[in-house]
């Protein structure tokens, strides 16, 4: 079989289909695990070895153990079962010294082709028929014509993902058919002088060690390789992508000055904390700059970033620039829209607030607004995802405010750039389109950007922060606005519900307001063996029971605009004292009266998002002490985890590192929240030290080589455009 395949030659973008032995049913499956040409193939990697004994006679095999013999096929049956197909096949295998039976089952196509008198040789687990080894569905392979074939050795036998119908062996078989012709067609992306100086095998090198290595050091020696190449893969695009906003992208210089500066704070309401001023410093240096500022501002939830942000949007208008704030929920827009207005009344700038609830993206309403955008007519813009998915061009757009980051990810900043550029761009020729931009990136004249400021209140823990956010500087605001105390916090079994709410009533009688939580809107569509408690029915079931006196009022994503808006305001104003929200109210909802939270189903929300919920209270004056209480029946060992950390724990960044070490660094690019290509080799924190080292590496090369055309680059460059270029903004290097 192998054989007749060795005539053609295999390039790494044949398509599988072509392989001796893969049909159509079994591209089918290799589909299924993403394979589809012999590239594909080579990347699919082992999850795991066996040890395979050396090859010997048939008393030389250990039970429960791989290996491989050879022998004369002497008797052979088939026993058949009532359908088709099923049954099985015996034979017997004789050598010199005794016999192995061999079964395989619903094997009916082996009938006529072993059959007595071959030589064959088999291999398998080895296990025990009363006192006779035998093995059950092995692996085998006609010896008859070259009965003197070498023994195997010992070696590792690799285990692939792989599908019931298309087993880990047959796999193997595929792979062990081509790898020794396709090595010579890997190209090393690495320049030889780097892995030379790492002492790493080469990537053709790397393949043979991972999909048939001799020993375990090998195999891992192989998987750094292949991760060291995607991490560097990764710092590059990083890399380049900061290279290239500092070199070729530029933004309006917003001049700093003592007036503006005394301006802006006259606005607030309150003095900044040194530590927001320190933050402010660093931004308002940024922003003088002529090219895009691109920072993170990390701070716990309650830290008081949108001061901040703010100061950046009205460095911005005191230079006649428009400035944008994009938030990840309707209500959260809405609600900076209320707190900014308000912060800014009496001042001549104007406001708008674009979300989707307020008309499709066609309205005539939404038109009206874009046309006002477009001209300059509107100096703040506060919006959602709306502000980038519909073709809002801007007049002359200066800052760019992402609040909460995790739930957008370095694609949108991509975007904005797009919205930025088409509008202010004066020298491109009438007619040009977003998807123009790309190229006329390329020319050398530089892009129009501006400057972005990233919020986030998950920050991300400092190992991985190089990698997730490594082309933005990064600001913090440590510590809280005087007077802040964190929520005191318990956890609490579903049995002592009643109490809690007996408790939460009596104090809302006493003019205090509270949260309550659930994972739900309504009961449809959920897993039936836990009641979930849903918002309607849940606010209900309170106000019945618990809630004489008192206004209980269900809040949710689902409802309309104007009624959240309706039901948020008469909260703010003390008209209502419970509401019962899913987790729209998670991130940035601030009423400073509501000092206490209920969360139901605890157990199933993320460590993050449980902080991200705590911090809706305890924003009061007066040092009130609010009170957390989180509902839960924690099953399982995250869960017990999660809840004590919860319990334990008040400062967000600590919060942060736990919430990795609980679930797992995988399961942080796992979900692709950061807008990152997923990493399939490379495992953290096994292969931290790699991160770093590529890190290094790239910084030197994109120093050496900006545009990365030297002749030893050029494999590199081509696999991040294939690779990363997009979700990286690589497009715009050309
Ligand atoms: P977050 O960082 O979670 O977005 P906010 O910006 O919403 O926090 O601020 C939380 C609360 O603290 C708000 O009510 C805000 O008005 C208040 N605040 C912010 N900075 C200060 C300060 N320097 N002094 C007093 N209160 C402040
Ligand atoms: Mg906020």
């Amino acid at each position: 079989m192998a054989e007749a395949a060795e005539t053609h030659s295999l390039r790494l973008a044949t398509p599988v289909r072509q392989l001796p032995g893969v049909g159509e049913k079994r591209a089918a499956e290799l589909r299924r695990l993403g394979i589809e040409t012999i590239n594909d193939l080579i990347r699919h990697l082992p999850m795991r070895y066996e040890r395979h004994q050396a090859e010997g006679g048939i008393d030389d095999l250990t039970v429960n153990t791989l290996g491989s013999v050879r022998g004369w096929v002497a008797r052979c049956r088939w026993v058949g079962g009532g359908s088709r197909g099923k049954g099985r096949f015996e034979a017997t295998l004789r050598d010199e010294q005794r016999t192995l039976a061999l079964t395989w089952f619903n094997a009916p196509h082996l009938r006529g082709r072993i059959k007595p008198g071959m030589f064959i040789r088999v291999e398998g687990k080895v296990a025990l028929r009363g006192d006779h080894p035998q093995m059950i569905n092995p692996q085998w392979e006609d010896l008859t014509s070259e009965i003197h074939a070498p023994a195997r050795p010992e070696h590792l036998k690799p285990i692939y993902p792989a599908t019931e119908e298309l087993r880990s062996d047959s796999i193997e078989q595929l792979i062990r058919g081509i790898l020794s012709r396709v090595l010579d067609r890997i190209t090393d992306p690495l320049p030889e002088s780097l892995r030379s100086h790492h002492v790493m095998p080469t990537l053709a090198e790397a393949y043979r060690m991972i999909h048939a290595p001799e020993h375990e050091e090998e195999a891992e020696a192989a998987r750094r390789r292949l991760a060291y190449n995607e991490l560097l893969l990764l710092q590059l695009g990083i890399a380049l992508k900061r290279h290239h906003n500092e070199h070729h992208l530029e933004a309006p210089p917003l001049r700093w000055s003592e007036a503006i500066d005394h301006h802006i704070r006259a606005r607030f309401p309150f003095e900044l904390t040194e530590s927001q001023q320190q933050v402010i410093d660093e931004i308002a240096r940024d922003l003088q700059k002529s090219h895009p500022m691109n920072r993170l501002l990390q701070g716990d939830v309650g830290s008081g970033k949108t001061v901040v942000a703010l100061y950046a949007m009205l460095q911005a208008c005191a230079q006649r620039y428009q400035a944008a704030l994009m938030a990840p929920t309707e209500l959260l827009a809405e609600q900076h829209y209320l707190s900014i207005t308000a912060m800014l009344e009496g001042s001549s700038l104007r406001i708008a607030l674009l979300t989707a609830g307020q008309g499709s993206a066609g309205s005539r309403q939404r038109q009206a607004l874009n046309e006002q955008i477009a001209e300059g007519q509107v100096d703040i813009i506060i919006g959602t995802q709306a502000l980038v998915a519909s073709q809002v061009a801007f007049a002359n757009l200066g800052v760019v405010v992402i609040d909460e980051q995790h739930r957008f990810g370095v694609l949108q900043r991509a975007a904005f750039r797009q919205a930025a550029g088409t509008a202010s761009d004066q020298e491109e020729p009438a007619g040009a389109s977003d998807e123009d931009e790309a190229a006329t990136a390329t020319a050398p004249s530089a892009t129009q950007s501006p400057h972005y400021l990233v919020m986030t209140a998950t920050p991300i823990p400092r190992t991985l922060s190089m990698t997730v956010f490594g082309d933005l500087d990064v600001s913090t605001i440590r510590g809280m606005p005087p007077g802040r105390q964190p929520p005191r916090t318990r956890v609490v079994p579903p049995e002592k519900a009643d109490s809690v709410y007996q408790y939460i009533a009596e104090h809302c009688r006493g003019g205090e307001q509270a949260y309550v939580v659930v994972p739900t809107i309504d009961e449809s569509g959920h897993e039936s063996a836990v009641q979930l408690k849903s918002v309607l029915n849940h606010a209900q079931f309170i106000q019945d029971k618990f809630g004489a006196g008192l206004t209980v009022a269900a809040l949710h994503g689902r409802m309309h605009r104007s009624e959240r808006e309706r039901i948020m305001q008469q909260f703010r104003e003390g008209g209502i004292d419970i509401i019962v929200a899913t987790t729209v109210i998670e991130v940035g909802v601030d009423v400073p009266n509501a000092t206490m939270m209920v969360v139901e189903h605890a157990e199933r929300f993320g460590l993050a998002q449980l902080h991200q919920l705590r911090g809706r209270i305890g924003r009061g004056e007066g040092g009130r002490r609010s009170v957390c209480v989180f509902i839960a029946d924690p099953a399982t060992e995250s869960a017990q985890s999660r809840m004590a950390a919860i319990e334990n724990l008040t400062d967000g960044f600590a919060i942060a590192e736990k919430d990795l070490e609980i679930r797992g660094m995988g399961d942080f690019f796992g979900t692709r929240q950061h807008g990152l290509p997923p990493l399939r080799v490379a495992s953290f924190p096994k292969h931290l030290d790699l991160l770093a080292l590529a890190g290094r590496d790239a910084a030197a090369i994109v120093k050496a080589d900006p545009m990365m055309t030297e002749p030893g680059h050029r494999v590199l460059r081509k696999l991040l455009l294939d690779y990363h270029g997009e979700a990286l903004g690589l497009v715009d290097v050309g």
